[in-house]
């Protein structure tokens, strides 16, 4: 569906990047989209078009980068991010997360009316139940927290619960924290969205293409070989999702222009650690500003 929702969207485009993607979107046979010739040179090669891909597309073309190719080896927003439950809550552990959450809350509430895509986004509040003190202390203690940067939230009685949510059997519960901006969206449409704009902005996006190897000259990245030739880059960023480390073997002792985007389904401790070998990975995020996760 939201395929043809991007090509109704394409067509209104005047981008050269959109016309070469929304032709390719707007073609019948696959063959026909794999014919598109790509670019032999790029600043940046993003691989992978999930919300990870799109989003670092979307930030660096609006940053002002030029010269951006993003790359995805089967559609747009078909990987994990297809299958998210697109609920965007701030109520997290770390302040970055919850910083970063209610960023990408923000951004998604105004991306409908920015790129005339519709994403879902309905602000529909969470409550985060305690049926224990341990549990409720944890609560406050993420309340003072999402407060503390201005994120409105309480601690409420079960009876207030029972009041927001009339479904909900209250008898064992201690407390609750009620989250009243919290969000759902459709992730796949948000990410399709972030490549409308992306287009809009310059973004070369080339779908059914496969990064097949980052090329590396004395640790620095050159360029990727993909199912369709080469393409001379300074900037890898490796959004590839589940499939990620497949392509970072060569990078995990070296120093490469890699950017590393990892979804929460992939953050464990051991992945930050590889990580943090290579700090250009830190630099090039810490630059971009990059939403690191759809929620
Ligand atoms: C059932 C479920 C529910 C979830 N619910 C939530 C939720 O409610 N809130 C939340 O915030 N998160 C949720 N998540 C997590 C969220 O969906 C993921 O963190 C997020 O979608 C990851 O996005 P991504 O762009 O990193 O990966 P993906 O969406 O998987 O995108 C990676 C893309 O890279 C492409 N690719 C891989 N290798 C190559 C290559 N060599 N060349 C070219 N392209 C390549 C793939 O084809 C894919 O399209 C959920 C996940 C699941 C599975």
């Amino acid at each position: 569906m939201f395929y043809r929702l991007l090509s109704i969207v394409g067509r209104q485009r005047a981008s050269p990047g959109w016309q070469n993607w929304s032709s390719a979107r707007n073609s019948a046979s696959a063959a026909e989209a794999r014919s598109m010739a790509l670019p032999t040179q790029a600043q940046v090669v993003i691989c992978g078009g999930g919300i990870m891909g799109t989003s670092v597309a979307y930030h660096l073309s609006k940053m002002g980068w030029k010269d951006i190719v993003l790359l995805e080896q089967g559609r747009l927003a078909a990987g994990s991010t297809r299958f998210c439950a697109g609920i965007l809550s701030t109520a997290r552990h770390l302040t970055i997360e919850q910083k970063m959450a209610d960023y990408s809350n923000k951004l998604y509430h105004q991306l409908e009316q920015e790129t005339g895509i519709q994403t879902g986004y309905t602000r529909t509040g969470s409550i985060f139940l305690a049926q224990t003190q341990d549990r409720l202390i944890s609560l406050k203690r993420i309340n003072s927290r999402l407060n503390v940067i201005g994120i409105p939230s309480e601690i409420i009685s079960p009876k207030k619960v029972a009041e927001l949510h009339h479904l909900l059997n209250v008898h064992d519960l201690v407390g609750a924290m009620h989250v009243p901006e919290d969000a759902v969206v459709s992730s796949a449409d948000v990410a399709l969205a972030l490549a409308s704009a992306a287009s809009q902005n310059g973004v070369q996006i080339y779908d059914r293409t496969s990064v097949l190897h980052v090329m590396v000259k004395k640790g620095q990245v050159t360029g990727v070989e993909t199912d369709k030739g080469q393409i001379e880059c300074q900037y890898f960023v490796n959004c590839a999702g589940q499939l990620l480390w497949m392509l970072m073997e060569e990078f995990i002792f070296g120093t490469g222009r890699v950017a590393s985007c990892l979804g929460a389904l992939r953050r464990t401790r051991n992945q930050f650690s590889l990580r943090a070998r290579t700090s250009w990975r830190f630099r090039i995020y810490r630059k971009t500003g990059i939403t690191l996760s759809l929620c």
